[in-house]
């Protein structure tokens, strides 16, 4: 099984695939760029949404939901927003099939049920959702509006890749509405900080926050927040963004509310987002050759226990200490599984739980029964150390820590030692083959320049740092002045 992975070292991006496929997470479907997510990949979502779900009630929103279908022109009605997305609409033109006469058993598009007027599957959905908050603000008091979703969206991607960038992906999308610009600022800033500290802490992955340039900007936002997380190969991976959309949509929607003094004016909205592109930022982040490496607080099955034994005597009586220990560890709220397959060799169970990353394996033998001990393996380390019975729950749930905040010092490590300053245009090139990772360099401020590097290079600007010192320097590129250093990357 795990040895027939791809090595990391041999091919990153093959690797990442047969991983992905192999520790059950996802496979592609019959679908072009859409694909199929399973069970064990799909419990990691479901902790991943739990998590956040409960970050953003703390924080004052609510869920609802809102049609998946927008009509073209309430989709266009936000021109650079829907010009933005245009190259990779979905539309439905017709609602019914009909038989086809002169191919037997073929159905064809009815001609007489075509839509009088065309639906965009929603690649996003401020449209509808701006539509609807028309309605929704009269007054100051209406305000703010604090919504989110969790939906699929459809982007019609050419180079789709599993998780990362596919054409139908899971999100949860915020849309808010304020009275005033400050507070839609304060709010994008809170999300884009939301974000952070969940994947930092919940995810043991480092980001960096950051503003996009114009180009990197979503469409349709005065402002784009992001927080970039950098891959084991050098990559850079845009892991959420935050949009402060000024009064563009309320402009375009004409949602208006009267203040305290019942003066008319535009509401201030907002948009954030993740989607299930971060399982493939957890899967690139923290797995290794031998498979998938969780972080605990993500991973479905936390500890399992796998016993090793010759009699049914045996079995039954390593059971018998299986479940006392289950239990102590159920009561700390810790997931744990006893794998008592007698259709497997415990080698077999070993392989399968390093490919899917469950942070700590126990054997248990007939030795271990006479000594009073088990013998507890850490997935990411693969160190195994011997352990009193009578100390394991405490040893297990303080090991589970021991390794969330392990694997993100790793990362973090990782991260901070691929983050290059650069001063020429060579060096840059150069640096980004051989290393990768961020690239911090002087900018001239000018989407041309950018776009000129990018297409060099394939290198892009990632984000504009918010905690960059300013320093006057030369564009590495045209020499031109530079307020401050920006990073680039090859990005996924
Ligand atoms: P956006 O609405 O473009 O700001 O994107 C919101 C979130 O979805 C960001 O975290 C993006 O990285 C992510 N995202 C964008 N496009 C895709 C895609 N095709 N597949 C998966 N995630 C995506």
């Amino acid at each position: 099984m795990s040895k027939n992975l791809t090595q990391r070292s041999e091919d990153y991006s093959k690797w990442y695939n047969e991983l992905v496929v192999k520790a059950d997470l996802a496979e592609n479907s019959g679908v072009r760029g859409c694909m199929v997510i399973k069970p064990y990949g799909y419990a990691i979502w479901e902790k991943m949404q739990r998590e956040l779900d409960r970050m953003f009630k703390e924080t004052g929103h609510q869920n609802a939901y809102f049609p998946l279908f927008v009509p073209k022109s309430m989709f266009e009605a936000e021109e650079t927003n829907a010009e933005g997305f245009a190259k990779e609409c979905a539309i439905v033109t017709h609602y019914r099939l009909k038989a086809d006469e002169t191919k037997p058993g073929k159905l064809m598009v009815d001609p007489n049920a075509k839509l009088e007027e065309e639906l965009i599957v929603r690649p996003t959905s401020e449209a509808i959702i701006w539509s609807t908050y028309k309605s929704w603000v009269q007054s100051y008091r209406d305000l703010p509006l604090l919504i989110n979703q969790w939906a699929n969206v459809v982007r019609w991607e050419m180079r789709t890749r599993l998780f990362l960038r596919t054409a139908e992906f899971l999100w949860q999308e915020g849309h808010t509405a304020h009275a005033t610009r400050q507070e839609a600022i304060e709010e994008t800033e809170k999300m884009m900080n939301v974000y952070a500290d969940f994947v930092e802490n919940f995810m043991a992955i480092p980001v960096i926050k950051g503003i996009k340039t114009a180009n990197e900007r979503f469409a349709g936002a005065d402002e784009t927040y992001c927080i970039e997380a950098l891959m084991q190969d050098g990559k850079a991976l845009q892991a959420g963004t935050s949009h402060f959309l000024g009064q563009n949509f309320a402009k375009a929607f004409d949602v208006k509310f009267a203040n305290a003094e019942g003066k008319q004016e535009y509401v201030w909205g907002t948009s954030w987002g993740v989607s299930t592109r971060l399982m493939g930022a957890l899967v690139m982040t923290h797995s290794d050759d031998k498979g998938l490496v969780l972080p605990p607080n993500l991973a479905p099955i936390q500890v399992v226990i796998v016993p090793i034994h010759k009699t049914d005597e045996q079995l039954s009586a390593i059971g018998n200490v299986a479940d006392e220990l289950m239990a102590g560890l159920k009561a700390r709220g810790i997931s744990v599984k006893y794998d008592d397959r007698t259709t497997q060799k415990p080698g077999f169970k070993f392989n399968e739980y390093e490919l899917k990353g469950v942070p700590l394996r126990i054997a248990i033998g007939p030795n271990d029964l006479e000594n009073g001990t088990f013998e507890i393996a850490r997935r990411d380390t693969l160190t195994k150390e011997t352990v009193a019975m009578d100390n394991a729950v405490e040893y297990l749930a303080t090991k589970l820590d021991e390794i969330q905040q392990s694997l993100f010092n790793r990362a973090m490590e990782y991260r901070n030692t691929h983050i290059t300053e650069v001063d020429g245009f060579d060096e840059f090139k150069d640096l980004l083959e051989s290393k990768g990772g961020f690239l911090s360099a002087h900018w001239d401020g000018t989407p041309e320049t950018e776009e000129k590097i990018k297409e060099l290079t394939k290198a892009t600007i990632r984000c504009i740092p918010l905690d960059r010192v300013a320093e006057a320097g030369k564009c590495v590129f045209t020499g031109k002045p530079s307020a401050g250093r920006v990073l680039f990357a090859k990005a996924y």
